[in-house]
């Protein structure tokens, strides 16, 4: 990059959950894409494993800090992606008050950070804004229906005000803002124990455990492997987009249908359990790409069926002793 001297430097780019499932794979990427990275995280949902293997990398650096305090950062900074959040409804029903806290004190001291150092900021939302959504498949122009006082709430409105104080900074200060409503996503790194379904039934049929299936399993998912998500945020941050942009797989399934595949790919997987539907659980939810299409030229490339066997491999390895 180009800096106002004339002389040539690397961007350099602060990512808030740096340690976390995505923001470490974001940072893989952006360091192949010749970035300097500095991870900021508080590890409460985040690990140093899943940063582990860039120790002794110059261009790499690790900051423990809780965003919701005032981010201190000396020198340039070219992108912010504010990814710091519990992120899945058994992290966020544990810790209600932190994840209001990140989504708004976090959001407004990494946009302060941006607006100070003029840097480009990107914001990781959700298909969660959508909540339990009366429009199938979701466009960006769908507003939601999200019950703000129910559980699920707490991330859902940290995850909305998020977005309107972006927005808010964009329009009254001019930061050059993305959002990225970022949809079901699984891969390597996720938490064994964070509750999700991918962790859940992958971790249950690898101890011979019976699936828990919540409700019926009639609820769908769209599920993006964590490479093509990564790949869509990037673009995304380099374009000139500053609305809200959907990235996901539009490959829909329902919740049983997923326990089926992965007893099917996993031997020895004994069954299924039915257990209570979650409160305010979405009933559906399928992401419309259109305008990733248009806009980056994204779409997923990775098959559900090679997404999930990587994965499988992944916490087949974790788990073994
Ligand atoms: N789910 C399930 N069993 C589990 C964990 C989750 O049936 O052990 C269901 C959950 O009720 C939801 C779907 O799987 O309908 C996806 O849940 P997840 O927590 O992965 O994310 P969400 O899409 O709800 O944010």
């Amino acid at each position: 990059m180009s800096t106002s001297s004339g002389s040539s430097r690397k961007p350099v780019t602060l990512i808030t959950g740096g340690a976390g499932f995505l923001g470490s794979h974001l940072g893989d990427r952006l360091l192949s894409e010749g970035h300097q990275v500095v991870a900021i995280d508080n590890l409460l949902t985040g690990s140093l494993d899943n940063i582990a293997h860039h120790a002794g990398n110059p261009d790499f650096r690790f900051i423990e800090h809780d965003v919701t305090r005032f981010i201190e950062f000396e020198g340039e900074v070219d992108f912010i992606f504010h990814f710091a959040s519990p992120a899945s409804p058994f992290d966020y029903l544990e810790l209600p008050i932190q994840t209001l806290k990140v989504g708004s004190l976090g959001t407004h001291n990494a946009l302060g950070l941006a607006r100070a150092k003029g840097a480009t900021f990107l914001l990781a939302s959700t298909s969660e804004v959508y909540g339990d959504p009366l429009v199938h498949p979701q466009r960006e122009d769908y507003w939601g229906n999200v019950n703000p006082i129910g559980p699920r709430g707490v991330y859902d409105e940290a995850k909305r005000f998020a977005e309107a104080i972006t927005m808010a900074y964009h329009r009254t200060h001019g930061v050059d803002t993305k959002i990225v409503r970022i949809f079901n996503t699984y891969g390597p790194r996720m938490r064994l124990r964070d509750g999700r379904v991918v962790p859940a039934f992958i971790g249950q049929a690898l101890e011979g455990k019976s699936l828990t299936v919540f409700g019926d399993g009639s609820q769908t998912r769209s599920f993006c492997y964590v490479s093509d998500l990564v790949d869509g945020i990037y673009r995304l941050s380099l374009s000139d987009c500053h609305d809200p942009v959907n990235i996901g797989n539009p490959r829909e399934m329902t919740i049983l249908e997923f326990a089926e595949r992965i007893r099917d790919l996993i031997p020895g997987t004994p069954g299924i359990l039915h257990e209570p539907l979650p409160v305010d659980d979405p009933k559906v939810r399928q992401p419309n790409i259109s305008k990733a299409r248009e806009v980056l030229g994204w779409e997923p490339k990775v098959a559900f069926e090679e997404g999930i066997v990587a994965t499988i491999e992944y916490f087949r390895k974790k788990c073994s002793p």
